[in-house]
């Protein structure tokens, strides 16, 4: 992997064995941002599958380089375009100034690789796609041509159409958004409790405790709102900040627990314990993925979007919470 642009993706060893077996899922969302982790992240993914040594990424030959250099002939690159900030669907009478989703991603990939390998697209900013042009996107998602990796770059994916979003395998950066401690630990014990034990009591009061533990979290959280400031109380200050604070831990707890489930995931491809984010779990990781095996471990992935998507519609944390144990 090249040292200087190196990012650590969650996941990584379980992605390298899975290209390394002709794995990889078709289209992966890397969740952080479009010009700084999330680009470099995107070029990792790509050198996966043209290093020379596929999935090894070793950032020196002549495949890795040609792709850091955006110059890789089989790897088509889409932005916002400048005015609008959005990308559109393309427009037919100048595509070559405005390409889009249409020109500058469905048609390269629905033709053979220039080099008869593999071909790549790679969205930055994909919460900036029209309607139009996630729906057109979304027919590319569902019958990916073979050989085919699309990565979808964007530090805003609840802007993104829960309809694209669910064809994605989901890379959460940065890898060290943890949730401070206790709830980090407290949070992980309840995982990996859960994860021994995949009974329908089980499930039924893992739901009520992670609810009871997020709350306490908020709970908590509100008390540092509302307790270090000198001047007089202003409730609607301390609200919105209570309110900011608590969103940005529950999304610390989200990403952890993709963290997690991607462990799993790694654990069921054969990777070894060593190479986990969870490793001191590394016993009900492992127990999980017998259980789960891989096909189980990605439907977690995706109920887990699902979850997510529940919270970011208002829809109340204990009856999402409620959903996904029951679903996934
Ligand atoms: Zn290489």
């Amino acid at each position: 992997m090249s040292s200087s642009l190196e990012v650590r993706i969650p996941g990584w060893a379980a992605l390298q064995e899975a290209a390394r077996s002709g794995r990889l899922a078709p289209a992966y969302l890397i969740m952080g941002s479009p010009r700084r982790e999330g680009l470099r992240a995107a070029v990792q993914m790509l050198q996966l599958v043209f290093c020379v040594q596929p999935g090894r990424a070793c950032g020196t030959c002549r495949g890795c380089r040609l792709v850091e250099r955006r110059a890789h002939v089989d790897v088509h690159w889409l932005e916002p375009e400048s005015r609008s900030r959005r990308i559109t669907i393309g427009d037919p009478m100048s595509p070559q100034s405005d390409p889009g989703v249409r020109f500058g991603l469905i048609e390269p990939l629905s033709r053979a690789a220039v080099e008869g390998g593999w071909k790549a697209a790679v969205v930055l900013a994909a919460d900036r796609l029209t309607l139009p042009a996630a729906n057109a996107l979304l027919k590319t998602l569902e019958e990916p041509p073979p050989s085919t990796l699309l990565l979808l770059v964007s530090d805003a994916s609840h802007q993104i159409p829960a309809t694209v979003l669910s064809r994605c395998q989901r890379i959460a950066l940065p890898a060290d958004m943890s949730p401070p401690e206790p709830w980090r630990t407290r949070f992980l014990g309840l995982l990996a409790d859960l994860a021994a034990n995949d009974s329908p009591e089980r499930r039924h009061s893992a739901a009520a405790r992670m609810a009871s533990l997020w709350e306490e979290a908020a709970k908590h959280i509100e008390q540092e709102a509302s307790g270090d400031d000198a001047a007089p109380a202003d409730t609607a200050v301390e609200e919105a900040r209570a309110r900011a604070a608590w969103l940005e831990l529950r999304a610390a707890f989200l990403a952890e627990w993709q963290a997690w489930e991607r462990d799993a995931l790694a654990l069921a491809f054969g990777v070894a314990a060593e190479h986990l984010r969870h490793r001191e779990h590394a016993e009900a990781l492992a127990a999980e993925a017998r259980r789960a095996g891989v096909r189980g471990i990605r439907e977690r992935l995706r109920q887990l979007d699902a979850l997510e998507h529940r919270l970011h519609l208002n829809l109340g944390e204990a009856s999402a919470l409620w959903a996904f144990f029951r679903d996934a």
